[in-house]
């Protein structure tokens, strides 16, 4: 690891002077990718911006019928909230099956979706709720916030402070976790509203996408039997060390029909 210049600022703002036009700052978060990353010397930012000091954003309240979870709430938090319990189980179930309990208590979401990791499992709830992704400097739609692989819309500088999500009518994750750290080999958020299903897909293809022809079956009938004759064109999945494309292929159509069972249930 290279040396650096450790900053912990404790207001947003002086945290946004640091990284300013400072092409070698990063801000660290949790630290669970940054300092892997750095370790391997894949990453050797100058200046290191640590957000653990910024006051409210950690919070976890309801405004109005959104949910909002602050950018540098933990994983261990976001699982053991009752208000995400009572509001929005799937998000707390979700978080409590990412990696282990370490993870879970240094990881955030708001590192997480900033990340945008191909197999992690925040940014298939973010897109699948529509959820709203609130930064130092405007609003962005979920749809237009994962660009890439480990890349998202964000500008250099900018930094999410919270995810707003609405609420749907239910909603429920299944992955197929790799065994070893818990990212998802295909994981599937599954999400209805009064007005819409929303499906998205992480861990199977090189970003995390939405699933449209499976959200058409469930539009007509919200129902894993809907999915029965649907499948998943493998084409355009990742093949790696750990399963090829057909096989992610056929896990997310497993993944989507355990989903809807799931989202059923708690309906
Ligand atoms: C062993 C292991 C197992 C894991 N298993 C899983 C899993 O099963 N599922 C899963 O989803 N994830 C998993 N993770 C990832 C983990 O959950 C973290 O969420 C993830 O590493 C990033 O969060 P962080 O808070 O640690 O961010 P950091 O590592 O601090 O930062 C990650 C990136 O985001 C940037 N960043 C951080 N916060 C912000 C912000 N507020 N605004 C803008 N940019 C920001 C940083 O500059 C950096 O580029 C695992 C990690 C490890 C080490």
């Amino acid at each position: 690891m290279r040396s650096f210049n450790y900053h912990k600022p404790d207001t947003l703002d002086a945290a946004l002077a640091l990284l300013s036009g400072n092409d070698e700052a990063l801000p660290i978060a949790g630290g669970m990718t940054l300092l892997p990353t750095m370790k391997q010397r894949l990453a050797a930012p100058e200046d290191l911006v640590d957000l653990s000091g910024l006051p409210g954003l950690a919070d976890v309240a309801m405004e109005g019928d959104i949910l909002v979870i602050g950018a540098m709430t933990r994983h261990a938090d976001v699982a053991a909230s009752p208000l995400v319990k009572e509001k929005l189980p799937a998000l707390a179930n979700l978080a409590s099956r990412i990696g282990d309990q370490q993870v879970r208590h240094r990881g955030t979401i708001g590192g997480s979706i900033s990340n945008n990791d191909p197999a992690a499992d925040y940014p298939a709830a973010v897109l699948a709720l529509n959820a709203e992704i609130v930064t130092s400097k405007r609003t962005i739609a979920a749809d237009d916030f994962f660009v890439a692989m480990f890349e998202t819309a964000l500008e250099p500088g900018e930094l999410v402070t919270a995810i707003r999500f609405p609420l749907p009518e239910v909603a429920a994750y299944m992955k197929f976790a790799n065994p070893a750290s818990r990212y998802a080999l295909a994981g599937v958020f599954v999400a209805k509203t009064t007005s819409a299903v929303r499906v998205a897909v992480t861990g199977a293809g090189p970003s995390v996408f939405r699933a449209s022809d499976i959200e058409a079956a469930l539009a007509e009938s919200f129902d894993a039997t809907a999915l029965e004759r649907i499948s998943i064109d493998a084409s355009e999945l990742m093949s790696d060390i750990h399963a090829d494309n057909e096989y992610r292929a056929n896990l997310v159509m497993v993944m989507a029909r355990r989903a809807v069972a799931l989202a059923q249930q708690s309906g």
